[in-house]
């Protein structure tokens, strides 16, 4: 905070003299005026806390100064004391207040009145001062605050987003793909609609891997995973990777016809690709094999049968020949199955 500064105008030096050894005591910046025109000078450059103004001046009186103060809006808001020698009549000090003033003193002045008026006009700058400091700091704060809570907020997105999201095709990851079938799995069971589930793998991935190398083998899972997302589905039909070359799609009220419908679609998109792998022992291209299961989900089997039955199901399509789809109604497994162990 910087030293209070105090504006004392007077057309007479030993008035301003006198003054000036009144004010000693405090710690202020004095400025001197000895004119109407050259105190209004020195309000375009400083900021005062109290301005000191001679009434009786030759040319513009102490009242026309006020008032041309009063009109510039930057120190409006400045205390201004007349001081005069003029009779106390009340008509002056109405004048006075008109222009303005917040005081009035009287010549000679009164040392000990003087200053202590003095002293809590200075005060009064100093806490308008502090709480203008402190309003900026709280600004600053407030604005620290909300670019910290926008950052916060970012890193939370990129956290959920690396939680969910499989790092190398950006599908959903196997953690996010358990949540959703768990939950449409529970859907299901409320709404008694069909539940399917697709798994599919990539054929002869390893030798496809072992053939063009692990990078090109990457590229390869990518763009098997775009060519997935361009499938045509409804919003509530999730894509997800697996494992390595194993993705998988939850088909919630969907039946073993609808998603046979997919299956095929997703062989062709894989066909249309045309990739080649020359390594492959069933084909000359890339091809992808498709296990579909369908369910209307109970609370008395648990929802991995699900995704047993979808795995016996691709490996059905791989023992016919691969590129191809196989599907396995839920029921006629858990039927075939009565000597599993419990299905927990
Ligand atoms: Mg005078």
């Amino acid at each position: 905070m910087g030293i209070p500064k105090i504006l004392i105008v007077d057309d007479r030096p030993e008035n301003l003299l006198a003054l000036e050894g009144l004010l000693e005591q405090f710690n202020i910046d004095l400025i001197k005026a000895n004119s109407g025109e050259e105190a209004l000078a020195h309000t375009l450059d400083h900021e005062f806390a109290l301005i000191l103004l001679d009434v009786q001046m030759p040319g513009m009186d102490g009242y026309e100064v006020a008032e041309l103060m009063r009109g510039n809006k930057k120190n409006r808001h400045i205390p201004i004391i007349f001081v005069t020698a003029a009779s106390k009549a009340s008509a002056h000090v109405f004048k006075g207040y008109e222009s303005g003033a917040v005081d009035y003193l009287f010549k000679p002045l009164i040392p000990m009145v003087f200053q202590s008026k003095v002293g809590v006009f200075i005060e009064l700058f100093q806490q308008k001062e502090a709480l203008r400091e402190k309003t900026q700091e709280f600004n600053r704060k407030l604005i620290e605050l909300e670019e910290l809570q926008q950052q916060l907020e970012e890193t939370n997105e990129q956290l959920l987003m690396l939680s969910t999201t499989d790092g190398l095709t950006g599908l959903l990851n196997r953690r996010r793909f358990d949540e959703i079938f768990n939950a449409e799995w529970k859907r299901g069971i409320r709404a008694q609609r069909p539940l399917s589930l697709i798994m599919l793998d990539i054929d002869h991935f390893k030798a496809y891997n072992d053939t063009y190398g692990h990078q090109v083998g990457d590229d390869c899972l990518r763009e098997v995973a775009r060519t997935l997302s361009s499938i045509p589905l409804r919003e509530l039909d999730r894509f997800a990777r697996i494992g390595g070359e194993e993705f998988a799609i939850i088909l919630p009220e969907t039946d073993s016809k609808g998603a046979m419908q997919v299956a095929k679609r997703i062989i062709e998109s894989i066909e249309i690709l045309s990739k080649p792998h020359s390594s492959s022992p069933s084909s000359n291209h890339l091809t992808v094999s498709v296990g579909v299961a369908t369910v209307i989900p109970n609370s008395e089997i648990s929802s991995r049968k699900l995704m047993e039955v979808a795995d016996d199901a691709l490996y059905e399509a791989k023992h016919n020949g691969r590129n191809g789809c196989c599907s396995l109604a839920l029921s006629e497994k858990v039927s075939a199955l009565t000597a599993a162990p419990a299905f927990s």
